[in-house]
């Protein structure tokens, strides 16, 4: 282990990490997961709560979807998808386009790119259609998109964002709807219906000018799982539709049901004009994104010159190995009615954790789905990195934003493994060293 943790620190730049903080915290040594659980080189087992940031559905090695990449790699492992086609993609974007009811599907590898193509997307639409102005972008306060430059630019989480102000293009952003931020006696929708009030005084001038409005549907997960009601979205939309603004439904971290939906928009009754899907797209094994549009977006590409298309690409845009994976993941959520089933697992998850909920440090204990949060108003300067220490010296990987604790586990998490994770969240917030 030790040997594998000094190359690490001399060979690997570790992501959103300040390397020298490797020193006194060094990262796990995973050789090997399995269901929910990661277990690192010394054979020491740390149930993986936050599915490997957001991104595992249904656990480690899980077979089905081991299977479904084994097949493949036997047929063709990647081949170029310009000027080149082949059936994982196809049947992919046919059932997605089922699934969120919007029929283009354009892919990219993480989620920052499905961001990418959307903002570009849009504002090429608009030109396309003869108002080339209308190319700015709206998102919430908080908000977080990615942090590749384009993504960034509509991110706003001033640790990731304030370093590179000087690359990135101007964008707005309006007041979040994040339900703990209603005045008191103020109702989470009467409060997402104010803000959504926001956003239109604001496309009511600028209208003119903005291509889209881009926004994390029901949970701002960056933000520490900031969650809202859904008539924000619903209100959106409206206002989207009556200014002629795209709405961008980023749904990298709530998709796949993680709110318990399939898509979280489904929630508010909305259909966006882009929907951005990553993470648990491909059960957490491979990178891979997909972008989704209508169909007059799509035809106000379609024509005889060249640049009125989208001249956009990734080397393994759609790779079929990533697109088998997704394909297996779907046929998990029809067999075995994932949706339904989670809603039992979440609504015992929930009675598990009441403790927790009910502890004198937590404030705002919050549930959407398969995700659980609360915040921790007496959190002291490193408390995120003493919780992660703690959880982990009990067997459970969490990593609190700020002062917000957050469990995301695997769809595939058992009763029993939320119970020691209870445990081990109530052992962190009993220590007052923590
Ligand atoms: C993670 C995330 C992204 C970026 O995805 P990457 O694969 O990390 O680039 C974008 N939007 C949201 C809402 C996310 O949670």
């Amino acid at each position: 282990m030790d040997e594998l943790l000094n190359r690490t620190r001399a060979a690997v730049w570790h992501p959103c990490t300040q390397m020298k903080q490797l020193e006194a915290a060094p990262p796990l040594a995973i050789a090997r997961g399995e269901g929910a659980w990661l277990i690192d080189t010394d054979g020491r087992r740390y149930l993986d709560a936050i599915s490997s940031w957001w991104v595992n559905l249904f656990g480690h090695c899980n077979p089905r979807i081991n299977t479904a990449i084994i097949d493949q790699l036997g047929k063709i492992e990647h081949v170029m998808l310009a000027g080149a086609t082949h059936e994982p993609v196809v049947e992919l974007s046919e059932r997605l386009a089922k699934l969120t009811g919007l029929g283009h599907a354009f892919y990219g590898s993480d989620g920052a790119s499905a961001t990418e193509i959307a903002l570009k997307m849009s504002a090429h639409y608009w030109r396309n259609s003869g108002q080339p102005e209308k190319n700015g972008f709206v998102s919430l306060q908080n908000a977080y998109h990615g942090e590749t430059v384009g993504a960034l630019a509509v991110t706003d989480i001033p640790l990731f964002k304030t370093t590179y102000a000087p690359l990135l293009r101007h964008s707005v952003q309006v007041p979040t709807p994040d339900a703990r931020l209603a005045e008191p006696g103020e109702s989470a929708e009467a409060y997402a219906l104010r803000c959504a009030a926001a956003l239109e005084a604001y496309l009511a001038e600028h209208a003119a000018t903005t291509a889209a409005f881009i926004v994390e549907p029901l949970v701002q997960g960056a933000a520490g799982m900031a969650m809202y009601h859904p008539a924000y979205l619903t209100r959106a939309r409206e206002v989207c539709d009556h200014y002629q603004v795209h709405l961008i439904a980023d749904e990298i971290a709530v998709g796949f049901g993680r709110t318990g939906t399939l898509f979280a928009s489904e929630q508010a009754g909305i259909k966006p004009d882009f929907i951005c899907l990553s993470k648990g797209i491909t059960g957490g094994y491979l990178p891979l994104s997909a972008v989704l549009t209508t169909d007059a977006v799509y035809a106000a590409f379609y024509g005889d010159a060249t640049a009125r298309g989208f001249l956009h690409s990734h080397s393994y845009t759609g790779n079929p190995l990533a697109c088998r994976a997704a394909l297996a993941v779907l046929d998990i959520f029809e067999h075995d009615n994932v949706i339904a089933a989670n809603r039992v697992r979440a609504a015992e998850f929930t009675h598990l954790l009441s403790e927790v909920a009910a502890h004198p440090r937590g404030h705002h204990f919050r549930h959407l789905g398969m995700i659980w949060a609360f915040d921790v108003a007496d959190a002291r300067p490193g408390f995120a990195t003493r919780f992660h220490r703690a959880a982990l010296a009990q067997g459970v990987f969490l990593r609190p934003v700020g002062h917000t604790v957050y469990a995301m586990p695997p769809y595939v998490t058992s009763a029993d493994e939320i119970r020691g994770l209870a445990d081990a969240v109530l052992t962190c917030l009993d220590n007052p060293e923590i």
